[in-house]
């Protein structure tokens, strides 16, 4: 249930309101705080009891508008918050007019791969440094990145080129490590239903980037952001990376209806990665055009310096002279939808 007040209302009024809702065992949060004060409540409440709360309220000419909406998701819900929600990446924002793109290898691999990507992909546009420290691997024996030394060269590369970081945290208890010196702790599609890391990332003050996991519904995708929102942390932007299908052609499908869905449902901001969906490089930059079209707020693809050398993902990683020739095509298209591609 949402509840906005009137604009110019007396805080007083607000508290008169919020202290009605506790009364009926609720505990109201303030969704914005002005100037048109707006309160969420989320807990499950049957419609007869709605029906009692709307009537409780009915002769306050503080309340302006009540809506109940009956998704299983709340905060995350449009009907919450109608406008698109901006979660920082370093000086820009994603959700805001800019498209934003994030580039960079799978994993940061040396000390120097890393530099050298990011130095190159600043000047191509790039608006964020991708780059896995903790990797997660199907096979154990693969390999699973540098730790706490490759997000050492994450923060060297961020130093030199102004590029924020957007890196994958693994597990709940290495969310303060990675948070020390990522810009976006990223969550992979392997755990998105992890509860548990869900609710770490909910404390932090870092924003979160929330990947589709391989099978989810978008319903299951939309509650567990919602663990995140419900934990306190707004700043999540959710990546579809493409779903498991039948077709071997692709790695996964690339589920570009996922877009307009998310935009109808929710305010969180969409990023689209196309290169887990596509699963090789000559189909990367149909499918980032395509995802700009369809609405999405940004882009991450992998891009190394030598693709055919790297310690993963390579078959699907753009060269540099291939993400230099996308980037003006993308720019195009995000210009023939109205935006442009966000500057840092
Ligand atoms: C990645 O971004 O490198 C990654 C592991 O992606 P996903 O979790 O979508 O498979
Ligand atoms: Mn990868």
């Amino acid at each position: 249930m949402v509840i906005a007040m009137r604009e110019g209302c007396q805080k007083a009024e607000v508290a008169q309101v919020i202290a009605q809702l506790r009364e009926y065992g609720l505990e109201p949060r303030i969704i914005s705080p002005g100037p048109r004060v707006v309160l969420g409540v989320v807990e499950e409440i049957s419609r007869a009891l709605a029906q009692e709360i709307i009537a409780s309220l009915a002769d306050r000419e503080e309340v302006e508008e009540i809506n109940t909406f009956e998704s299983s998701w709340k905060l995350v819900s449009r009907g919450f918050r109608p406008e698109t929600s901006q979660v920082r990446l370093g000086r820009c924002q994603v959700g805001g007019p800019g498209v934003a793109v994030v580039a960079g290898p799978c994993a940061v691999e040396s000390r120097a791969g890393i530099l050298e990507a990011a130095a190159a992909l600043a000047p191509l546009g790039a608006a964020g440094l991708r780059g896995g420290a903790f990797k997660p691997r199907t096979s154990p024996y693969s390999f699973r990145g540098l730790g706490e030394e490759g997000l050492k060269h994450l923060a060297e590369a961020r130093e030199l080129t102004g590029l924020p970081v957007v890196t994958e945290v693994l597990r709940a208890s290495e969310v303060e490590l990675v948070a020390r010196y990522a810009d976006v702790l990223q969550i992979g599609a392997r755990n998105m239903q992890n509860f548990a890391l869900l609710e770490a990332v909910g404390e932090v003050d870092r924003p979160v980037l929330l990947k589709r996991g391989l099978m989810a519904t978008i319903k299951e995708w939309l509650l567990s952001a919602e663990y995140i929102l419900a934990r306190g942390n707004w700043q999540v932007i959710l990546c579809e990376r493409g779903i498991r299908s039948y077709d071997s052609e692709t790695r996964n499908i690339l589920d570009l209806s996922a877009v307009p869905v998310l935009k109808q449902h929710t305010h969180l901001p969409v990023m689209v990665d196309p290169s887990h969906a596509a699963g090789k490089r000559e189909l990367v930059p149909a499918l980032a055009l395509a995802a700009v079209a369809a609405g999405a707020d940004a882009i991450m693809v992998e891009v190394h310096p030598r693709p055919q050398e790297a310690f993963s993902d390579g078959r699907q990683s753009l060269s540099l002279e291939e993400f230099a020739a996308m980037m003006p095509r993308l720019e195009k298209v995000a210009q023939a939808v109205g935006r442009g591609l966000a500057r840092p």
